[in-house]
């Protein structure tokens, strides 16, 4: 699977044409390897606020180099802002200070990251200063250009310290396809914040449950996890057997073949992980379909029930399946549950009231479920917009072509971008990030 408009920009002819038509130039993703580092240049670091002390220490202790004033005609591959010193209107201005002088001296990919304060946690003018900050980043997210990405990181009081797996990831390769998302740590639950020992294998003695491991998003979380360390549980339905065995065989994995949507799957997904591994420890939620049809011409008389086939595996199973392996205690304390949700869950799509009503179902989960949590488990999600896969590939071409193009990179997204979110979330160093819903969409202009 591969998007032959970005192959054909970069031929000769191609070139060409983009340059007299102005025609879409999507930039050449730079994506994460095992083995490279985090980073692959400095950070510049500013501001004045809680942060702006440590943040060089934290960026350190990630292997990521970074500087607090920049040279004559230094270039910079990330910039990281402290805005939580920003306590009225007036001060936004020091985002323009810092900002507009190093905009054109970036590298490739640039990432930059703004650090603010939960606005619904402060008040009065300095509530309305932070809550600014998210129409700052958005936008600059889309003038960025260059495969750059811009993300809002608001850190609650307190939780400073548990902001450096979200710093590793939002400034790294990984995080190529997520842009103009605002992310919040410490807001809910109460936990502690972990250190991980190697930073490489974040999951090393862990075990990962994946749903819908054989292919697509699910293969590449399979072995993103499995890089990072962990032990996998693949799953998928008994059709997809022999896939799912041969990639688990290679992950020096396990599996189970069933139909996350039967009556008994919570109780035989909770009895084989308690039996064969004593527990899990990162839940992902990723099995799911799509049967599209519009509302109008929907009816229960379909061939299989478009609604309740999609509606029950998309989220009664996950909301089921969450629910028995807490009720039996399955996670282990310090666990995660990653759902995958989908833009259209947010913005809403022709054809799919059924999936979309899923998919918001999902980070209806995450919200119910975010507070609630004890033991210092995590629930967050996924919201991949355009991502180049099986599923999509089943898109008629003109509808394929504006969902690849209609975002801020000009591309859609691959299975990997999805996987590093959710090795993200899984890190035990993420564990004062929980319920977020982060978008894998290149910025998309749907939705918010
Ligand atoms: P895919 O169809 O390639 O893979 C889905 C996997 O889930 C398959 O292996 C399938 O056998 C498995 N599965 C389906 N029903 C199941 C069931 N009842 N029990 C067990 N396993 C089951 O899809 P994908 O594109 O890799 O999507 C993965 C997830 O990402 C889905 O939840 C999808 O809704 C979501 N998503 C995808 C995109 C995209 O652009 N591809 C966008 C937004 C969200």
């Amino acid at each position: 699977m591969s998007d032959k408009y970005q192959g054909f920009v970069s031929s000769p002819i191609g070139k060409l044409l983009v340059k007299n038509l102005g025609l879409p130039n999507p930039t050449k993703l730079e994506r994460y390897e095992a083995g490279d580092p985090l980073v692959d240049g400095t950070v510049l670091v500013g501001g004045t606020g809680r942060l702006a002390e440590s943040l060089p220490g934290l960026l350190d202790v990630l292997g990521i180099a970074s500087a607090t004033t920049a040279g004559e005609s230094q270039r910079f591959k990330g910039l990281v802002f402290d805005a939580t010193g920003l306590k009225d209107s007036t001060e936004l201005v020091a985002l323009r200070d810092f900002f507009t002088p190093l905009l054109r001296s970036l590298e490739d990919c640039p990432r930059v990251v703004v650090i603010g304060t939960p606005p619904e946690l402060v008040k009065g003018p300095e509530r309305v200063a932070q809550r600014a900050l998210e129409g700052f980043t958005r936008s600059l997210g889309k003038e960025i250009g260059k495969g750059g990405t811009v993300q809002l990181v608001y850190v609650a009081e307190g939780a400073e310290a548990g902001v450096s797996s979200t710093l590793g990831f939002l400034l790294s390769p990984k995080s190529a396809y997520v842009s103009g998302q605002v992310v919040r740590i410490g807001v809910h639950g109460k936990a502690e914040v972990t250190e991980v020992a190697d930073q490489t294998q974040p999951l090393a003695g862990k075990v990962a449950l994946v749903t819908g491991a054989s292919r697509g998003i699910g293969e590449s979380i399979a072995r993103t996890l499995h890089r990072d360390g962990a032990k996998v549980v693949g799953l998928d339905v008994p059709q997809a057997a022999s896939e799912l065995q041969a990639l688990m065989k290679e992950l020096d994995g396990d599996w189970l073949t069933l139909d996350i949507s039967g009556d008994d799957a919570p109780q035989r997904i909770a009895h084989h992980l308690t039996e064969k591994h004593g527990g899990v420890d990162v839940v992902v939620h990723n099995a799911g379909i799509t049967r599209d049809r519009k509302l109008a011409n929907m009816s229960p008389n379909d061939k299989g029930d478009r609604w309740a086939q999609v509606l029950g595996v998309n989220l009664t199973a996950p909301e089921r399946i969450t629910r028995e392996l807490l009720d039996q205690g399955v996670i282990n304390a310090g666990g995660s549950i990653i759902g995958v949700a989908s833009i259209a869950g947010i913005a809403g799509n022709v054809g799919q009231t059924n999936y979309a009503a899923s998919k918001a179902g999902v980070i209806g989960l995450v919200d119910s479920l975010a507070d609630e949590l004890a033991d210092g488990i995590t629930i967050n999600a996924v919201a991949p917009g355009f991502i180049i896969t099986q599923m999509t590939a089943a898109v008629p071409f003109a509808t394929r072509e504006v969902g690849q193009r209609l975002n801020a990179m000009a591309q859609g997204g691959l299975p990997i971008d999805v996987a590093e979110t959710i090795a993200w979330y899984a890190n035990p160093a993420s564990s004062l990030v929980n319920g977020n819903v982060v978008r894998v969409c290149g910025q998309m202009m749907l939705g918010a």
